[in-house]
């Protein structure tokens, strides 16, 4: 009886590794569907949407090149159009990187970000800073931005993301209203916005929030289309098809996308 057991974990394991292109996980034993996935660029409503990785992508809307959490180098924005504005949504380092701030910023390029990054920013970055916190709004070349809280829920001095260093976005223009949430759990402040066309959510363990709990915040807060990001983990990849078959069991009005944010694994 254990020599069957111990049988089977041979061969389970050399599946794993003969199917192995993706990272070696645990649970949860997700694999993103490449081939289901591979629109790199799409149109929804008016805004053109480019998946670079994780939580890195640039959004065209109302003419604008905007870049949200550049970072990698210059190298996953070669070929694409330089930024009229950069977004940064926390200080971590999937989010917020000089190196690639200073190679990718041009002089005409705005820069949006929380006062905990604008303090860690390098004097060399090319553009003009403008800090926005919690709450604040700015318009900036035709598009109004809104930071809007993102933190862990419960709240505590030791969370990944405490209330306040970090900026979720809403970005408004020709009246299609963008909410690109950052790293955060299901708070409240995400479950009573309103008129979102486009919805960015995260869904990673242990630093943002599980499916269902990204789930239940989509239901409340009805975006008209919403996109998985972020939903890489300490363990692997999140079961976006999951996320995406609770959101669809409690409102079938809101069309969930999945996204390719994981192109180079
Ligand atoms: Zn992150």
């Amino acid at each position: 009886m254990k020599k069957w057991i111990f049988l089977i974990i041979i061969v389970l394991s050399g599946i794993a590794i003969v199917g192995g292109t993706y990272i070696i996980q645990t649970k949860p034993n997700y694999r993103v569907d490449k081939n289901s996935m591979d629109k790199q660029t799409i149109t929804e409503n008016k805004v053109r949407i480019t998946p670079i990785e994780h939580a890195t992508m640039i959004l065209e809307m109302a003419g604008r090149i905007i870049y949200v959490d550049p970072v990698g180098g210059e190298q996953p924005f070669a070929g694409h159009k330089t930024p009229d504005l950069i977004l940064v949504t926390d200080i971590h380092y999937d989010h917020f990187d000089n190196q690639t701030l200073e190679k990718i910023s041009r002089e005409n390029t705005i820069l949006i970000v929380p006062q905990a990054v604008a303090d860690q920013m390098s004097k060399k970055i090319a553009g003009e800073i403008v800090v926005l916190n919690n709450g604040e709004k700015t318009e900036q070349k035709g598009i109004l931005i809104e930071a809007i809280p993102m933190y862990n829920i419960p709240e505590s001095p030791q969370a990944f993301h405490t209330k306040g260093r970090g900026n979720g976005y809403v970005l408004e223009a020709e009246g299609d209203r963008v909410y690109i949430a950052g790293d955060t759990s299901n708070i409240p402040e995400m479950k009573t916005l309103k008129n979102i066309d486009i919805a960015f959510i995260p869904m990673n363990l242990p630093y943002t929030m599980t499916v269902e709990e990204a789930a239940e915040a989509v239901v409340a807060f009805k975006p008209k289309i919403v996109h998985p990001y972020h939903y890489r983990g300490e363990r692997g990849f999140s079961d976006i098809n999951k996320f995406k078959e609770l959101v669809n069991k409690a409102d079938p009005s809101i069309r969930v996308e999945l996204l390719n944010f994981y192109p180079n694994q």
